[in-house]
């Protein structure tokens, strides 16, 4: 008889959890996978999927006016919230299907309820006992609000995807990812759109040129861009909320977001009881191979707070399956990791900023280019797309790219692959543009800026 239950026992169906038991049980393990929420996870319920499509919706607002220039007649538009979550919350139920799916067809057992951790190789779900080789902890991340007086008024990420109707005004604290794509999502489908960072310039650890070009891209548009400011405290009067911010003045308005970071999400788990090591705010230290503290306890995506982003966390995933059950002891690489903000425009990113380049003491050349895309030499609008390369000069290798502009992310993939190839700037050169495209500016940048 088998000593355990499972080979191996998964807590979370997130992108993570599901990668690592999918694959973990194509090698031939024994899978259990145990969710207390929604298939997919924070990516496919709360985050990239749904977070995308309402990008795609709120981008129409720009076409419709672009389309002028190009001969066509709009008549009148307006968005109809509820139709547009109707539809999102079809699509995210049809995943949640194919990741059961994926699961089942896998052979990987799925387990509904609270998992909890009672011993190494004990866990329970609901009352009930299961044993296992290997434990996954892969339980992702919670939006984190700050204890301001009034914060119970506030929302989160996780609120905004279900709200009842668009807010005609809304106010957004944080100056990340969340924050940034939240303000061009409310704006672009007509909300008055404030938006508060606490420092000097939003997208902390991103290019500065990518953070001064998109501040001056969304203020363009009409976001109440407001840094150096932070909400003191909040009151609610009816259905109305009502910000005091850090300089004493007040904004009225009919939701505050707050996107102020998430932390993993550990509590509750029995990861202390199990001798599991854990980080101050949460997060379970793991070594290279995603084993914590306990021999047989792995641990990946959001939850060990190493790159919160579920393209790393499906790659922590399949090196652990590779690692227990295919006998291919695997480290993930974060070398040049891109991503994107789907931010109004997008930004994109990979390898090294020039200040962190400057920080390490290369040799940094600075290639820049600013455009007009050609699309808007007939909508006339005031929009200017940023491409940079950050080049060591003393080897001619492509440390950074960054941009942005329409599709950012998209062209920024292919240059990720390009980085990891170790390219030099003469290959950028010496590679053919494809043209009329943005993304050829990348291989004719000549004039070093600095
Ligand atoms: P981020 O960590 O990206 O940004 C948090 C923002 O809130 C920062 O501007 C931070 O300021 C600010 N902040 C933090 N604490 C406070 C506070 N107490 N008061 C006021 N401001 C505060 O978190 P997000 O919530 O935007 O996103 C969470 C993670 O999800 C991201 O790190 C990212 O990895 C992932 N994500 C990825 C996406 C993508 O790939 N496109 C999309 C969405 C999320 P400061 O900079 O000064 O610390």
């Amino acid at each position: 008889m088998a000593q355990y239950d499972y080979d191996l026992f998964t807590i979370g169906a997130g992108s993570g959890g599901v990668r690592a038991s999918r694959m973990s049980a194509s090698f031939g393990a024994k899978v259990a996978v145990a969710e207390e929420r929604y298939l997919g996870g924070t990516c496919v319920n709360v985050g990239c999927i749904p977070k995308k499509l309402l990008v795609y919706a709120s981008h129409f607002s720009e076409d419709f006016s672009d389309a002028a220039g190009y001969g066509w007649t709009v008549g009148e538009r307006s968005v109809d919230w509820r139709k547009l979550i109707a539809n999102k919350d079809r699509e995210i139920s049809r995943l949640n299907g194919v990741y059961r799916n994926i699961l089942s067809d896998n052979g990987v057992e799925i387990i509904e309820g609270h998992a909890e951790i009672v011993d190494p190789h004990t866990v329970t779900v609901d009352g009930n006992r299961h044993t296992a080789k290997y434990i996954l902890v892969a339980v992702g991340s919670w939006p984190v609000v700050p204890k301001i007086p009034g914060a119970e008024h506030a929302i989160t990420s996780n609120e905004a995807f279900h709200l009842d109707s668009l807010p005609e005004k809304v106010i957004i604290v944080g100056g990340g990812y969340i924050g940034v794509e939240f303000a061009g999502i409310l704006h672009g489908l007509g909300a008055h759109t404030t938006q508060l960072y606490r420092g000097e310039l939003f997208l902390r650890g991103f290019d500065d040129d990518i953070r001064q070009t998109l501040a001056e891209e969304m203020r363009k548009r009409g976001i109440d861009l407001r840094f150096n400011r932070d909400i003191k405290r909040i009151d609610k009067a009816g259905d109305i909320l009502r910000a005091t911010l850090d300089d004493g003045q007040t904004i009225e308005t009919d939701r505050i977001l707050y996107a102020t970071g998430r932390v993993p999400l550990t509590g509750n788990l029995g990861l202390d009881r199990a001798g599991v090591q854990l980080k101050e705010n949460g997060a379970v230290v793991v070594d290279e191979y995603s084993k914590s503290s306990v021999d047989n306890i792995y641990a990946i995506g959001d939850c060990t707070d190493r790159m919160m982003l579920t393209p790393v966390a499906i790659a922590e995933g399949m090196a652990v399956a590779n690692t227990l059950f295919n006998n291919k002891p695997t480290r993930p690489g974060y070398l040049n990791v891109p991503t994107a903000v789907f931010s109004t425009p997008n930004c994109g990113t990979v390898g090294l900023t020039e200040r962190e380049a400057r920080q390490r003491n290369f040799q940094v050349d600075i290639y820049r280019s600013s455009f007009r895309p050609l699309k808007h030499t007939l909508t006339g609008r005031d929009e200017r797309t940023m491409m940079k390369l950050v080049v060591d000069g003393a080897t001619d290798r492509v440390l950074g790219c960054h941009m942005v502009g329409p599709d950012a992310g998209e062209i920024t993939q292919g240059l990720a692959v390009a980085l990891n190839c170790g390219a030099t700037k003469a290959q950028f050169d010496a590679t053919i543009g494809i043209h009329p495209t943005a993304a050829e500016e990348f291989v004719t940048m000549r004039a070093k800026v600095t």
